[in-house]
């Protein structure tokens, strides 16, 4: 049986590990805050929302919610952007997206202060992720996988990874990241052909699923000894949540695998509150 890389052990690892460094913000009369964006009532953002609430809570970081109709023009929430930008109380921001239809997307995420962009969607931020440089955060779903390993020892170095999926969110900034810690890495997508993504995926030691491709990776892709990190989340034909990965099929064969739910999702909202807070310290200039 494999081992079970579990989110909420690596949360919790993440959330105590912010507590000293809060209460040092605080003795310099800085309290860490994120500003939450949400347009529109879309289930899954309130869903994320809420668990960001609570990780907040439990990490004594603010949280403050900006909820807008979905009919809000560009301009205002450009608006918004700005003034939160401006706001030097305000250390973190999060703009729930797909934005609707009528707001030009790359406008809209660029035109955050990349310092606060503790989710990494503006340029900057991606542009400080392959440059190596700390002008703004990486995607927390990104980070969220180098976490899980870190918190269960699994060191990269050296290894061969196929990272499936060449999303801003997740496939090109994670691939960067592994790469940062001397990984070799293959970055597979749907126009690899399938016996390339097969014999890469055979000869791997890590396969980190990122497609959002519900149980589309299966036991013909995976070998023992295996480290498998599945990021994606969808819903089965009985509706039920799973990960792009065949988890019936391949636990039984791997060493380690994450489960969906449990696995990287739980990760990111304690990886959200570790980028707020080094935000904090980094405005305050207090690293
Ligand atoms: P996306 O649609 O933007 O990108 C998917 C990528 O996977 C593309 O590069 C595509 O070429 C590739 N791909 C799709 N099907 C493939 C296949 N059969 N074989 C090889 N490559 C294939 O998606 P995304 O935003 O990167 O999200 C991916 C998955 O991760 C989704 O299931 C999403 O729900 C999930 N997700 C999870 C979290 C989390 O916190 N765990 C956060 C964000 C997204």
């Amino acid at each position: 049986m494999a081992k079970l890389l579990k989110g909420q052990e690596t949360a919790l690892s993440i959330s105590e590990g912010l507590g000293a460094r809060v209460a040092k913000l605080k003795e310099n009369d800085v309290i860490p805050r994120l500003a939450i964006v949400r347009l529109g009532e879309n289930p899954s953002d309130i869903s994320y929302e809420k668990g960001a609430i609570k990780r907040a809570a439990l990490t004594e970081v603010e949280a403050e919610v900006f909820q807008l109709p979905q009919e809000t023009s560009q301009d205002e929430l450009l608006g918004l952007i700005s003034k939160l930008n401006d706001d030097e109380n305000i250390h973190g921001i999060l703009i729930f997206r797909p934005l609707p239809k009528h707001i030009d997307d790359k406008v809209v995420k660029n035109a955050l202060n990349p310092q606060k962009d503790v989710d990494g969607i503006t340029d900057l931020s991606l542009s400080g992720v392959f440059a190596d440089s700390d002008v703004g955060f990486p995607p927390c779903t990104a980070q969220a996988c180098i976490e899980i390993l870190e918190y269960y020892g699994i060191d990269i170095k050296g290894k061969r990874i196929v990272v499936i999926g060449r999303s801003l969110v997740i496939g090109k900034p994670v691939a960067m990241l592994m790469m940062k810690r001397n990984a070799t890495i293959s970055v597979c997508h749907r126009s690899t052909k399938p016996q390339d993504l097969k014999d890469l995926c055979r000869s791997a030691d890590i396969i980190l699923a990122a497609a959002g491709a519900a149980k589309n990776f299966g036991k013909d892709l995976a070998v023992s000894g295996q480290i498998i990190i599945d990021v994606g989340i969808n819903v089965d034909e009985n509706g039920k949540l799973c990960g792009d990965v065949d988890f019936e099929a391949v636990e039984p064969l791997v060493e380690a695998i994450t489960p969906v739910p449990g696995g990287v999702g739980s990760v990111t909202t304690a990886v959200l509150m570790k980028h707020v807070v080094e935000a904090a310290e980094r405005q305050s200039r207090l690293i």
